[in-house]
């Protein structure tokens, strides 16, 4: 595919039917505003931090304003952002009372000199991020709606400038009910995301089997060792519903174009976009090129 690429991602789960079509919009806008911020001349680091907010503002996914709550019936939010030429990243973990952990987990990486921060330090970065102006406060309103996902669906997203350079970054508030202080796969480097000068990869689904095999950082191995991005991920998928008996999905691009998406949950709402294409390819179900 043609240079700059995005690819967007709401989850690998199971969605209702009634809201195939929100969410496929949803998807699709996300990844047309990550490239919309190429056109501008804006990173892979911005594309997905971008990307990832238009679907943290949504409340289709559990993360966000459609996050859900932990065994004491509070949100806690997790998000990374890496870039994959600097090889560096920003995470945040468990932070509550936000809806767009992603730009925080930008200023973590950005604006301080580690790579993850959590809990009450999370909240008081963001505080500290708000009165610097870096990025704008938005309110904090969600609305209850009763999961659409059976279980969980984190947000995520990869892209690739037109230079090659590559970032991925991913978003959730974990699944509903999770112990208190629980952090999953998600703004764990190499587990949920992961990004080099190689390729970039960002997964979904339980992040408890993700962590076992360290799903992103080994996708992205696995085209280091010389197999091709959809030989990459079927791989990964393989081991690890033969390690974990997991059930998971995987976004992975590599530096020249080459893109592939896998799951085998019911459904994954992904949608990418290529610089020859002003059509998002876009669907809940596998049938990727
Ligand atoms: N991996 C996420 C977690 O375990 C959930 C998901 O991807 O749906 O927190």
């Amino acid at each position: 595919m043609a240079l700059p690429i995005m690819m967007v991602h709401g989850g690998a789960t199971r969605f209702q039917t009634r809201f195939h079509k929100d969410i496929l919009n949803a998807v699709e806008k996300a990844a047309r505003t990550g490239m919309c911020v190429f056109t501008k001349g804006g990173s892979s680091l911005d594309a997905v931090e971008a990307a990832v907010y238009v679907l943290e503002e949504t409340n289709l996914f559990t993360a966000g304003r459609g996050a859900s709550k932990n065994q004491d019936g509070e949100i806690e939010l997790d998000a990374m952002i890496m870039d994959g030429n600097r090889l560096e990243s920003g995470a945040v973990m468990a932070v509550q009372d936000i809806i767009h952990p992603i730009s925080l987990a930008r200023y973590v990486l950005e604006r301080t000199s580690n790579y993850q921060i959590a809990g009450k330090g999370a909240n008081r970065l963001y505080q500290k991020m708000i009165a610097e102006g870096y990025r704008e406060e938005v309110d904090t309103k969600r609305t209850s709606v009763p999961s659409i996902a059976a279980g969980c669906d984190t947000v995520g997203a990869v892209a690739v400038d037109a230079d090659g350079r590559m970032a991925a970054a991913a978003s959730t508030s974990g699944w509903p009910g999770k112990l208190v202080g629980r952090v999953g796969d998600s703004p764990i480097i190499g587990a949920g995301v992961y990004a080099n000068d190689v390729a970039a990869a960002c997964c979904t689904g339980k992040g408890e089997q993700i962590l076992r095999i360290t799903m992103a950082r080994m996708a992205v191995y696995h085209v280091e060792d010389g197999l091709t991005v959809e030989e990459a991920a079927e791989r990964i998928m393989g081991e690890l519903r033969q390690k974990t008996s997991g059930e998971a999905g995987i976004i992975l691009a590599d530096s020249r174009g080459n893109m592939t998406v896998r799951f085998d949950t019911t459904h994954m709402p992904t949608a990418i976009l290529c610089s020859d294409s002003n059509v998002p390819y876009a669907s809940m179900v596998p049938k990727w090129p």
